[in-house]
């Protein structure tokens, strides 16, 4: 089994990035939790999704021996010049929830027509060691901007984001569908390679 650290705070995200590295990669994932330490603040600076991946993967790698992943992301409209983007998590408020946050979305494309609701989700994963960047990857996949939400499952925007080529939104298709094609299993596939790589060089 190889350990590799997830240096992610939001509880579900983090369950994401676990059902898609599970399987058989012989991967265990390990967060804060499972570290007898108390987890370093890392505040989210940083101006794009790499910076702030980056950042929360190379703090997080001089706590711990093995493996860490960082990873930032959110979505970019284009109506909105790529808002919410990095400040995704807090576009209505710092501490907002979904609800608030995809209110805020609505109400601002409130006139916008459906062909001008174009969005992608962007996913930056970064791989680190003991202070060490190995890599980081970037994952996105394009869609539009529903005009109500729709669906139950997932988090985030997801109950407004219908990827491109479907009629569902992310919540509407449920957790397997979304995995498959999302911007954190793009992202994800890139660094299940790195990973490999890593181990056999070890
Ligand atoms: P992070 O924890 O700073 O990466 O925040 C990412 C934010 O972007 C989340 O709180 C969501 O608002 C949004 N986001 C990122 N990925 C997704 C997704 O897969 N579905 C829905 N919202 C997402």
């Amino acid at each position: 089994m190889f350990e590799v650290l997830i240096a992610s705070f939001n509880v579900k995200k983090r369950q994401e990035l676990e059902m898609l590295l599970d399987g058989k990669n012989k991967i265990k994932i390990m967060n804060f939790n499972d570290l007898d330490i108390t987890p370093p603040i890392i505040v989210e600076d940083g101006k794009t999704f790499r910076q702030n991946a980056v950042k929360k993967a190379l703090t997080a790698s001089r706590f711990f021996e093995g493996l860490v992943l960082g990873d930032d992301s959110g979505l970019s409209v284009e109506a909105l010049h790529g808002k919410p983007g990095v400040r995704s998590a807090r576009f209505a408020r710092k501490n907002a929830t979904d609800a608030e946050n995809n209110s805020k979305l609505l109400k601002l494309l409130d006139s916008v027509p459906q062909k001008n609701r174009k969005a992608e989700f962007i996913c930056h994963i970064a791989l680190a060691k003991k202070g060490i960047l190995l890599g980081s990857f970037e994952g996105v996949v394009k869609g539009e901007i529903s005009f109500e939400n729709k669906g139950q499952s997932g988090f985030g925007y997801d109950p407004l984001f219908i990827p491109k080529g479907y009629q569902e939104t992310f919540a509407e298709m449920g957790a397997e569908q979304k995995n498959r094609i999302s911007h954190r299993a793009i992202a994800l596939k890139q660094v299940k390679n790195a990973i490999r790589e890593h181990i056999k060089k070890t």
